[in-house]
C-alpha cells in the first residue's frame, strides 16, 4: 500500500471531522418503515424516502419472492448484451403507458438515468441552462457532457427565477447554440418546493430549448396516481425528457427516462450506464411492476401520504416552526444555525425521532435545516409522537 496516499486519506476524513461534515449512517435493523428499528433502538422514521410504504408492502414482497422461483436471482449481463429479459421489458412498457410517452429506458438507479441521459443528448455546440437548487445527479450528469454549462459563465439561474432563466435563453440564442436544454428538478429534494414548469415549458416553447425533468421526488407523490409534475401540471406532450425513479415511493430501485420513442432509442445506443453496465435483478422489475399496480389501482397510499403530510406540516406551523415554504411531504424544519441544527438531530434522536440535520454544503450557509418526511407508512400516533418531541428539543435548545 502506498503510505502517502492512506495519509492523504487521513488526512482529508480529519479535515471533514473538523468541519463537522463527516458522516457514519446509521444501522437500520428492520424494514424501511414508519417505525423502525436502527442502531438497536426503535425510533420513528421522519428520514425514508419510502413514500407510500410500498419498500415492504406485501404484495410487493411477494412478486419479488416469485420473480426469484422463475428468473433467479441475477440478469447475467449488460442489457444489450443478453441480459434484457421479458419482466424488464414490461416494465418500461407499463411505465410508458402510466407516463403517457411513447417509451420508457429503465436505469439501474436515478443517478445513473442522469448520468446517462444528459451527456448522451449533449454535444460541445449545446448549454445546458439549470436550477442552482438541482441535485447533485443532475450536476454530475452536466459535468459529464462536453456542453456549456458553468455557474461562472452565467448558465445557472437563481432557484425558480423565471426572469433569469429568460435571460439565459436570451444570451444562449445571442451567442447561438445548437441546441439549449433547460434541466430542473419537479420537486426540490432539499426544500420540498415545486419547480415552475409551466412557466419553464412556455418560456422553452418561447425560445425553442428543450426541458428535462427530474422527478426523482414527485414520482408517486404528485400527479395521476403519483405519474408526477407533467401530469400534475397537465404539462403532457410538451416535456421532452422526464426522469423518474424507481428507488423512493416505487420502493425498490432504479430510475428511468421518459420520452419519446427517438429518446430511448438513442440512449440505449448511447447510454453509457445502459451499455456498460448490468441490468436489475429480475425481481427488481417483478417487485416494480407490483408496486406500479398497487399505484394504479389503489388511491389508498397516495391519500394517506398527502393527509399525513397536510397533518404534519398543520401542526408544525401551528406550534411555530418554520416550514420553508415546502409544498410537498418533504418538510424542512428551518433552524439556521448548523451547530444547532446538529444539536437538534442529536436530541431528537435521544426522544425516539430519527430525522436528519442538512446542514452547507447540501444547502447554503446558514440555512441548515432538519428534514422530516411523513409517509403513507406513518401513523396518526407516529407523528403526534414526533411533534412532541419536537416541542420538548425546541424548548431544551
Ligand atoms: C434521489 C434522487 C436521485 C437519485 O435517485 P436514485 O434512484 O436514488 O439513484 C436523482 N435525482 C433527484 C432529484 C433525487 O432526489
Amino acid at each position: 500500500m502506498n503510505s502517502g496516499f492512506q495519509s492523504w486519506l487521513g488526512q482529508q476524513l480529519d479535515q471533514l471531522k473538523t468541519d463537522n461534515l463527516y458522516k457514519i449512517p446509521k444501522i437500520l435493523e428492520s424494514p424501511a418503515g414508519g417505525r423502525v428499528k436502527m442502531n438497536g433502538k426503535e425510533v420513528i422514521n421522519l428520514a425514508s424516502n419510502n413514500y407510500l410504504g410500498l419498500a415492504n408492502h406485501p404484495k410487493v414482497k411477494q412478486a419479488a419472492l416469485d420473480a426469484i422461483e422463475k428468473w433467479g436471482v441475477g440478469a447475467g449481463a449488460v442489457r444489450w448484451i443478453g441480459g434484457t429479459m421479458s419482466v424488464h421489458q414490461e416494465l418500461e412498457e407499463r411505465l410508458a403507458a402510466f407516463k403517457h410517452t411513447e417509451a420508457v429506458l429503465v436505469f439501474t438507479g436515478g443517478f445513473t438515468a442522469n448520468s446517462g441521459c444528459i451527456p448522451a443528448v449533449l454535444t460541445n455546440q449545446d448549454v445546458v441552462i439549470s436550477d442552482e437548487l438541482n441535485h447533485a445527479s443532475i450536476i454530475d450528469g452536466v459535468r459529464l457532457s462536453p456542453a456549456a454549462y458553468k455557474k461562472s459563465e452565467g448558465w445557472v439561474y437563481a432557484h425558480k427565477d423565471m426572469n433569469q432563466l429568460e435571460e439565459c435563453l436570451k444570451k444562449a440564442n445571442e451567442k447561438g447554440f445548437a441546441k439549449k436544454l433547460i434541466i430542473t428538478d419537479g420537486v426540490f429534494s432539499m426544500d420540498g418546493d415545486i419547480a415552475p414548469l409551466p412557466d419553464i415549458v412556455q418560456l422553452a416553447e418561447q425560445y425553442d430549448a428543450i426541458v428535462m425533468v427530474d422527478d426523482a421526488h414527485a414520482s408517486g407523490v404528485l400527479g395521476k396516481n403519483g405519474a408526477g409534475s407533467t401530469s400534475h401540471f397537465d404539462l403532457y406532450g410538451r416535456v421532452d425528457i422526464q426522469l423518474g425513479t424507481l428507488s423512493k415511493a416505487l420502493g425498490v430501485m432504479g430510475g428511468y427516462i421518459a420520452g419519446s420513442a427517438n429518446l430511448k432509442d438513442w440512449l440505449v445506443n448511447r447510454g453509457r450506464p445502459y451499455l456498460f453496465s448490468t441490468g436489475h435483478p429480475p425481481m427488481v422489475a417483478a417487485a416494480l411492476i407490483a408496486a406500479l399496480d398497487i399505484m394504479e389501482n389503489d388511491p389508498e397510499p397516495m391519500q394517506r401520504l398527502w393527509a399525513n403530510t397536510k397533518w404534519w406540516k398543520d401542526a408544525l406551523a401551528a406550534e411555530g416552526f418554520d416550514t420553508m415554504g415546502s409544498e410537498t411531504p418533504i418538510t424542512p424544519v428551518y433552524v439556521g444555525d448548523e451547530g444547532d441544527a446538529q444539536r437538534m438531530e442529536r436530541m431528537l434522536w435521544d426522544e425516539g425521532v430519527y430525522a436528519l440535520s442538512i446542514l452547507y454544503p447540501t444547502v447554503a450557509r446558514g440555512k441548515a435545516r432538519i428534514r422530516t418526511m411523513p409517509s403513507a407508512a406513518h401513523s396518526q400516533a407516529d407523528l403526534e409522537e414526533a411533534l412532541e418531541a419536537f416541542k420538548r428539543v425546541r424548548a431544551k435548545l
